[in-house]
């Protein structure tokens, strides 16, 4: 959440139990079939609902009851081109939304509770509801894993983040911390020295689950200092971060740390639950796609953004992932004249 709070109204974000149709943004009742389904509403989905959209496809956009993904934890996004002077997370996705509506997108504040994708027309229910689709796009992003203190959710935004590459640059010359021992902690760690004076590494146990090469590269590090042995037990601050409680995982003795910034980097889970293993995934548990393109497994199914990508994961690079998903599905129907 940024400092401003969240101004934006998407609609319904309570669960609806009706069977009827449910209404949209635009007010109109949902179409319970549609050429094409996309679930889910982050960069990925909502670039595929516009580029559907523009295609005359009339997409149908499960945007689930917490639509934007995950910019809507982010405060100012400046990475994202077109916006010299930075665009609020949910100001971004906001515009999205707008602009996918725009040209005939319809979009519907629910989550996805499970889906048939053995047979076509492909079929997914949402409270209660039953859709329809000749083709769809699986968009649905992945979360970051998060500590579950009460403190970190309550300063996300304020100085807690699960990017660096987001928001490292709101820490110049400041003392930050990183949580986690795997590539990506390293990775956030090495970008973070550019900015911050100090880059704390917490590592919960005595070694690092890290690829040799980075963990030299970060032990080496001149700004980099390493906490073996150490959990982050509380975010210390009242309207932002200012400290971090450590635990001494081996004799239970805490100490201090005076930071600006806290970077959770323990991992991300991709969002297929709904899926319910229709479609195959990797080692990580992400989708897969076939080749140079966001064919899935099925004839029909597209994949975009995070739920397959676990490398970039960045709003422009989910953004141009949803395009592709929107062209190749278009080709899609068109080849298969439904
Ligand atoms: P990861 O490899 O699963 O590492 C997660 C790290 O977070 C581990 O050090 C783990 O500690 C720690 N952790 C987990 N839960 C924690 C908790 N509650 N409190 C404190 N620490 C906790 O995840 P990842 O670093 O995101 O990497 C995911 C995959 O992407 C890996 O295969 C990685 O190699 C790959 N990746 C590659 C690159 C690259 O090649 N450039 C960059 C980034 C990621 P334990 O070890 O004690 O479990």
């Amino acid at each position: 959440m940024n400092e401003k709070g969240f101004t934006i109204d998407f609609g319904s974000t309570e669960p609806n139990e009706s069977t009827s149709a449910p209404s949209t943004g635009t007010g109109a009742p949902a179409p319970t079939h549609s050429k094409l389904m996309i679930f889910g509403s982050g960069p990925a989905g909502l670039t595929a609902a516009i580029y559907a959209a523009r295609a005359q496809l009339a997409p149908l956009l499960l945007a689930g009851y917490e639509p934007g993904g995950q910019l809507m934890l982010t405060s100012e996004v400046e990475n994202f081109p077109g916006f010299p002077d930075g665009i609020d997370g949910p100001d971004l996705m906001a515009k999205m939304i707008a602009q996918a509506e725009r040209f005939g997108a319809v979009i519907v504040n629910q989550d996805v509770d499970r889906v048939d994708l053995a047979s076509r027309p492909f079929r997914a229910w949402s409270a209660g509801c039953e859709f329809t689709a000749d083709a769809v796009i699986v968009a649905t992003g992945a979360s970051a894993i998060w500590l579950g203190l009460e403190s970190e959710t309550r300063l996300r935004g304020r100085g807690v983040s699960s990017c660096a590459t987001c928001d490292g640059f709101f820490f110049k010359g400041e003392e930050v911390a990183v949580v986690g021992g795997g590539d990506t902690a390293l990775e956030e760690a090495l970008f973070l020295t550019r900015f911050a004076t100090t880059v704390h590494l917490i590592v919960r146990r005595d070694t690092f689950r890290a690829s040799k090469i980075m963990v030299a590269r970060a032990t080496a590090h001149e700004k980099i200092r390493v906490h073996l042995n150490r959990e982050v037990v509380e975010v210390i601050g009242e309207t932002k971060t200012e400290a971090l409680t450590l635990k001494d995982t081996r004799n239970g003795a805490t100490e201090r740390l005076a930071v600006g910034g806290l970077f959770v980097a323990i991992g991300h889970k991709p969002n297929t639950e709904l899926l319910g293993g229709a479609l195959p995934v990797d080692a990580a548990g992400y989708l897969t796609v076939k080749g140079h393109s966001s064919a899935s497994a099925i004839d029909g199914v597209f994949i975009a953004g995070d739920v397959h990508d676990h490398r970039y994961r960045q709003a422009v690079t989910a953004a141009g992932d949803g395009c592709r998903a929107a062209l190749d599905a278009e080709r899609w129907l068109a080849d298969h004249a439904v």
